[in-house]
């Protein structure tokens, strides 16, 4: 069957065949273990996940490789904060990330490596570099030269004259140029020893990007299929990798795709730990929300467009799923049926893949859901456990809030009417007071 993905290298939607017959290989930037997943996360994992079932649908062998990010400054700053020995924490996200993501039904990937198990092969990339004169030492770091590549910003657009006038990048005196990276970084006095390593440039430890160029080319080699990520990645992390992956030896091509999933947004921004303006998905799973229908609810838009989180959408996930779990066991599953595999195969195009599932018998749309990690409980345990009321968002409740607010202002409970507000704004409700006194809403 003919694959199509849209490629942010090229900026076109481009057939897909592996460059090696038969085995695709897949390397996606994983975590930086140093808090729980939020949804924004998930999002990438999830989707990532997707396109993963589709390739091992489709050819006989995928290698997916995702990083294990375990030295990091973030890393470093939350062990400090906690008072933990940096291994304690990176061991103990890790084991969140996995639990987290095996509950949203998310396949363990082929390869995870670990960036700080893979040192040597890091420095070694880094001493090529040098050596090519793409890289040079200054004040105990390692730097790349952006100016030493002549295709640096292809992936994302960026000149290197905007860079500096944006001055988005630190402008430290030991650059020669203000975009110029970091490959190598010295130790601080009181750093963590398990984040401090021998190199040819003092005690210290690897910038984040040359991690993912080592590790890929480790597993992947110099010239693999796809690579991912989110969107934010783009700059300046993957247009790092491509620049250090590509000067590292002479001809190395490195990703041919480059697919980056959209963002999480809440009331419009991005989901981050550093807006606070997450929710992690162990938070949601505790509220009793099925890890399907989480998944679901972030496969419903397409895995490229912003993606707005609110209680209406795990609300639509539990209906539509539970409309299929009904299904489940009427008939003998079928093979994933080919409309299903198609639209995914449309860039993975998952709304017109769901969409697809209403004009198939309950049979084949039973096996296009397991197929894509949906449909794992029996229907018993699923109608036994409904999502309760306070996590997934429907009209009634709604109404109902915005009536108790109303009978609360007319008490002159003023208290009580903003606590109704938060509760409804918390569950992604926007609240909008008539001039004439009545209230209407929207979801956020
Ligand atoms: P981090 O641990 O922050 O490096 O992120 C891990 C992965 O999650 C990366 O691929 C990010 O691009 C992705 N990611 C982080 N926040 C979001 C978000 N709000 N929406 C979608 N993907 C995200
Ligand atoms: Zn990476």
């Amino acid at each position: 069957m003919e694959l199509k993905f849209y490629n942010t290298l090229t900026r076109k939607k481009e057939f897909f065949v592996p460059i090696e017959p038969g085995h695709v290989r897949m390397y996606v930037c994983g975590p930086t273990v140093y808090d729980r997943p939020h949804l924004g996360n998930a999002r990438s994992v999830v989707v990532y996940d997707v396109l993963y079932r589709l390739l091992a649908e489709c050819f006989p062998r995928v290698t997916y490789a995702r990083n294990i990010t375990d030295v990091d400054d973030k890393i470093n700053a939350a062990a400090k904060t906690n008072g933990e020995p940096i291994s304690a924490l990176t061991t103990r996200v890790e084991g969140w990330f996995h639990a987290d993501m095996a509950a949203l039904n998310c396949a363990v990937p082929t390869i995870e490596p670990r960036a700080t198990k893979h040192i040597p092969q890091m420095i070694a990339m880094i001493e090529k570099l040098i050596a090519r004169g793409h890289a040079y030492a200054a004040d105990g770091h390692v730097l790349f030269a952006v100016e030493s590549y002549s295709e640096y910003g292809r992936l994302s657009g960026r000149k290197l004259e905007d860079l500096i006038s944006g001055a988005r990048v630190e402008v430290e005196d030991y650059k020669r140029h203000p975009g110029d990276f970091v490959l190598w970084k010295p130790a601080l006095a009181n750093d963590d020893a398990s984040s401090v390593f021998d190199s040819p440039w003092g005690k210290g430890r690897p910038g984040w990007h040359i991690e993912c160029s080592a590790m890929s080319s480790e597993y992947l080699g110099d010239y693999f299929d796809i690579h991912g990520g989110g969107s934010d990645l783009m700059f300046p992390h993957h247009e790092n990798e491509i620049a250090q992956s590509c000067c590292a030896k002479p001809g190395v091509q490195f990703a041919r795709f480059w697919i980056h999933n959209g963002f999480l947004t809440v009331g419009g921004e991005k989901m981050s730990k550093s807006l606070g303006n997450f929710t992690t998905v162990k938070d949601v799973l505790d509220k009793g929300v099925k890890g399907e229908v989480v998944r679901m609810a972030l496969l419903m838009s397409k895995y490229n467009e912003p993606l707005d989180w609110n209680g209406k959408l795990l609300h639509d996930a539990e209906l539509m799923l539970g409309k299929f779990y009904k299904m489940v066991g009427a008939e003998a599953e079928e093979d994933v049926p080919q409309a299903f595999l198609d639209a995914l195969g449309d860039d993975l195009n998952t709304p017109r893949a769901f969409a697809a599932l209403y004009s198939m018998a309950p049979a084949e749309a039973v096996a296009a859901l397991k197929f894509l990690g949906f449909l794992q409980m029996s229907p018993a345990e699923w109608f036994a456990k409904e999502t309760p009321a306070d996590a997934k968002v429907d009209e009634a409740w709604v109404l109902a809030k915005i009536a108790a607010r109303i009978d609360a202002k007319i008490a002159k409970d003023w208290a009580a009417a903003d606590g109704f507000r938060k509760e409804l704004t918390d569950h992604g409700i926007v609240v909008k007071d008539r001039p004439d006194g009545t209230t209407d809403w929207d979801w956020a």
